[in-house]
């Protein structure tokens, strides 16, 4: 920064409730830092804001300085979205406050809360609202792309429950969205990311849960067993979810691994399990009843941060045997032992909410497909990010519709119309036009205005 650069910068740490760091500081380099390893940006000042006014005081100096802004939430996005070189991260952690009203079944959230603070809070009451199943990551931008988590067959996606939120736009003035007021607004938040302003509450609707059985299942993986999880995912009730995840255990072994959850008492829940088990024995057996809490953070220590990720994504349908074939020739081509293929099962309530309630483009898809090429040494950076994507490519003739905008990576404008489709995209356009025509907020799947 010049010396002018530094001397607003000061300025404006004394103008916020919250904090600036700026390069230099300590605890820059952990404040830029972000769950993907491939991701490496330094911006110019990281604000860390305590209030909704930090937040318009931000924007303002941004507006002023003319520098682009980053918003971080969890920072868990592996696109990197959080995070700018040269520029302004308006960053939430200090924001991660969670106020639970059990009597009407709502929780207001902080922009800057993790998964942990809210599934802790509800839970006290018995309560809670779909999320993902790594605590760690940001409800912000989980809500804001979709959400999708163990209670999607029961309760849909994460956004299909968010009933209300407050922002501060890129004008720097307030605006609140509810079923009652700016309805279109709410609706582009259910799925639309950040394009439309820097989200500081976000309200939910909030449903009875006690106890679940869950855990994870390693099988030796085989062609029939991804034929035996494709037909047994339809026999499935609501209450359960079970993803599979290709993958290689520490000794070189192939592995399905599914990731089980029954929302519910155990007496039904061991039903779904025996058959779950009947035909293939799993190597491993991790299921267990649990307390809600404690299922949502199962995975954290397989998913750490600082690894360096590729992925691609996109809707899928059943798996036919010309895609069983293809997934196991990709499969058997990974470059890195720690990279996956991962297929999250799309049922009950996650296709029963109506088509206008989310901006999601999930219709008709089975699956939710993820190549997710993961590895550690950055010579090998081309070779893992060109298996995911000559995988990713022969597995186009079986993809479907959309897809999930929370786990692309940085993608063309054509691509992510296409992950919304023609339809959403332009209503989505129409509400940046509304709320965003200079594109203010565009380090996200970004919605162009269309003036630009
Ligand atoms: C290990 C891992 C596990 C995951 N598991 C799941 C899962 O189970 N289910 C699922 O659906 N997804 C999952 N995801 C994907 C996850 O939903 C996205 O990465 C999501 O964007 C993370 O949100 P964040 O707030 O942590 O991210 P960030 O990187 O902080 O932000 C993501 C985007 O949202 C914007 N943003 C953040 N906060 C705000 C705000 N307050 N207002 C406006 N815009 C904001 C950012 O600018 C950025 O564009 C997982 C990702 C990882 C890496």
């Amino acid at each position: 920064m010049t010396a002018v650069e530094a001397g607003a910068a000061a300025r404006l740490g004394r103008e916020i409730a919250g904090s600036v760091v700026l390069p230099g500081d300590g605890g820059y380099d952990d404040a830029r830092r972000v769950f993907n390893g491939m991701i490496d940006r330094r911006p110019h000042l990281i604000v860390r804001c305590a209030t909704e006014a930090d937040v318009a005081t931000a924007i303002a100096f941004a507006h002023e300085h003319s520098i682009a802004v980053a918003v971080r939430g969890g920072g868990h996005n592996v696109a990197g979205n959080a995070v700018v070189d040269g520029g302004m991260v308006i960053d939430l952690s200090l924001m991660r406050g969670v106020d639970v009203d059990p009597v009407r079944r709502r929780a207001r959230v902080q922009g800057g809360a993790c998964w942990s603070d809210l599934d802790a809070a509800t839970q006290a009451h018995g309560l809670a609202t779909p999320g993902g199943i790594i605590s760690s990551t940001g409800v912000a931008g989980l809500t804001l792309g979709g959400g999708i988590g163990v209670l999607r067959g029961l309760h849909g996606l994460t956004c299909d429950n968010l009933v209300g939120a407050e922002l501060v736009t890129a004008s720097g003035e307030r605006a609140s969205a509810s079923p009652d007021e700016n309805a279109d607004l709410l609706w582009g938040l259910r799925g639309g990311g950040g394009n439309f302003g820097v989200v500081t509450t976000f309200e939910f609707a909030l449903h009875p849960l006690g106890g679940v059985v869950a855990g994870p299942l390693d099988f030796r993986y085989s062609r029939e067993f991804l034929r035996f999880y494709d037909d047994f995912v339809d026999t499935i009730p609501d209450e359960f979810s079970c993803d599979l995840v290709l993958r290689q255990s520490q000794d070189g072994e192939a592995l399905a691994t599914l990731l089980t959850c029954y929302c519910g008492p155990a007496e039904p829940a061991a039903t779904v399990y025996e058959r779950l088990r009947a035909r293939f024995a799993p190597v491993a057996d991790g299921v267990a009843p649990r307390s809600y809490v404690e299922a949502q953070s199962l995975y954290d220590q397989i998913s750490p941060w600082g690894l360096r990720n590729y992925w691609k994504t996109n809707a899928m349908g059943a798996l036919d045997s010309s895609a069983i074939d293809a997934l196991h020739e990709i499969f058997n081509e990974a470059v890195s032992p720690l990279s996956q293929i991962q297929l999250e099962h799309l049922h009950g309530a996650l296709h029963r909410s109506a088509p206008e309630t989310n901006a999601l483009n999930f219709a008709g898809a089975k699956y939710d497909l993820l190549v997710n090429a993961k590895w550690t040494d950055v010579a090998r950076d081309d070779e893992n990010v060109g298996w995911a994507r000559d995988g990713f490519a022969r597995l186009q003739p079986f993809l479907s519709g959309g897809a999930y905008p929370n786990y692309l990576f940085q993608e063309t404008r054509e691509r992510v119309r296409q992950a919304y489709g023609s339809e959403v995209y332009a209503r989505l356009v129409a509400l940046k036009d509304r709320y965003d025509p200079a594109n203010f907020f565009r380090l996200n799947q970004n919605i162009e205005p269309s003036s630009r």
